[in-house]
């Protein structure tokens, strides 16, 4: 069965690389994730046969530019094939993010940012060596950022620490809700750097980070027993002065903090996971409501007036949502005007709280036997639910954010 895109290639306007790579996500996890997704969601194992695949289809490289082998995805497109992933595995598809972030950050992202002659050809040759890795050998990267602090909402320098030394660095900190943790075989840690062991801690000073896996001083703490997103493996991450080679550096020191700040779409990339939920949902419904779902009887539930307003009412929520995120991450630049990432912020809680408003309306609209463990139903309310936990565009932070942009202007305070 052909199943249609989220983004139709003609009414959104995509161009041949957009729709090709949708194709090539939607197909890859309609024809083998959608089947797997439950065992990896009741075990909480990571989907390690998924990534398999997406080394084999190419896809581990989506963003890693063409002149260096990769299919050389931008922002958008990425995301847009990213979304189709998600329709049919959450915890796939968010995992997939963290990888795939190493790439966009150190190639599309960091392409379009102003840098020293000397500092471009520097990174120009350090990635080579993680794009060869990802490309040849189907290595994995993951993004432990979240410290259980400040730090991941972008208010303080990171905790944990990378002291220079003869030829690396050394690093020791904590890094909480590290997806891939012990299927990883890189962790892309965002570290404040040291000269000296009693220099100040600065946000300036951000260094990222490519540690080992199997590095000496790497460890991995807790249990993984979560509500939703349970094929991810988010555990704790510990680095014991652990020693890293300088040509794991995967940003010239200094550079993140003007990412974050020029480039503020680079966050939205949490997104499109949860627009495929969204997607997923209403999918589910409309079949379910036709009586078409596979594994239960053909009961048609749809001539009721009360299932013909529910799925009205998700169709406008759905198209609303689709609509903001894809006029967001079509404005995805170097320094955007406010408006622009007012919209993004407006983008990200949309698609994070839609998601999981749809896959509600869709268990009532439903109802009792749509949500039993044998459906996907359940796992997608489960796993929409974390979509709002995401920092640093957290929904509470970014309603946080727009409120105030909203009432004032850039450095305008109420003193005085
Ligand atoms: C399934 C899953 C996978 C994840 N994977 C990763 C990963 O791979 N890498 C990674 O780095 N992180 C990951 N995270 C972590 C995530 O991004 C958050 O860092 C984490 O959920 C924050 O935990 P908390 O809500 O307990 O944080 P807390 O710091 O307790 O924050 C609670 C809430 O308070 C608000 N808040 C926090 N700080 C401020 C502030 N300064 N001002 C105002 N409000 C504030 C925010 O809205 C936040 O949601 C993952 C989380 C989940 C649920």
């Amino acid at each position: 069965m052909t199943i249609a895109p989220i983004f139709d290639p003609q009414a959104w306007q995509l161009n041949d690389k957009q729709s090709a790579l949708a194709t090539k996500a939607r197909n890859l996890a309609a024809g083998k994730f959608a089947e797997r997704a439950a065992k990896f969601d009741r075990e909480a194992a990571f989907p390690t046969e998924n990534y398999k695949d997406m080394a084999n289809a190419g896809l581990l490289g989506i963003c890693i530019p063409e002149s260096e082998g990769g299919l050389g995805a931008d922002l958008k497109t990425y995301m847009i094939a990213a979304a189709e992933m998600g329709r049919f595995c959450g915890a796939t598809a968010l995992t997939f993010n963290m990888h795939v972030s190493s790439c966009l950050w150190t190639g599309f992202l960091i392409d379009e940012l102003d840098m020293s002659a000397e500092q471009r050809e520097q990174h120009n040759q350090m990635r080579k060596v993680h794009y060869q890795r990802i490309l040849n050998e189907g290595k994995i990267y993951s993004q432990p950022f979240s410290e259980g602090g400040a730090a991941a909402a972008g208010f303080k320098a990171f905790g944990t620490t990378a002291l220079k030394v003869d030829g690396g660095w050394r690093v020791s900190g904590k890094k909480i809700f590290a997806s891939l943790s012990g299927h990883a075989n890189y962790y892309g840690a965002l570290c404040t750097a040291l000269m000296q062991p009693d220099d100040k801690h600065s946000r300036r000073n951000t260094l990222y980070l490519a540690v080992p896996a199997d590095s000496e001083g790497v460890s991995i703490e807790g249990e993984w027993d979560p509500l939703g997103m349970r094929g991810t493996v988010s555990r704790t991450l510990l680095f014991n002065d652990v020693f890293v080679p300088d040509k794991e550096q995967l940003m010239p020191l200094g550079i993140y903090p003007s990412a974050a700040t020029r480039w503020p779409h680079m966050f939205m990339t949490l997104t499109p996971t949860y627009m495929g939920i969204a997607q997923a949902c209403y999918d589910f419904t409309v079949a379910y409501l036709r009586g078409e779902v596979p594994g239960t009887p053909p009961v048609k539930r749809r001539m009721f007036p009360t299932k013909q307003l529910a799925v009205a009412q998700m169709n406008v929520m759905l198209q609303q949502t689709k609509a903001i995120w894809f006029q967001a991450i079509s404005e995805a630049r170097p320094d955007p005007s406010q408006e622009s990432v007012q919209r993004a912020w407006a983008a990200q809680y949309t698609v994070m709280e839609n998601a999981n408003e749809l896959a509600q309306l869709a268990i009532r609209t439903c109802g009792g036997q749509s949500m039993l463990r044998s459906l996907p139903l359940e796992r997608l309310y489960r796993d929409s639910r974390c979509g709002s936990l995401m920092l640093p565009w957290t929904a509470e932070l970014c309603l946080d954010k727009l409120g105030k942009a909203s009432l004032y202007n850039p450095g305008e305070t109420d003193d005085s």
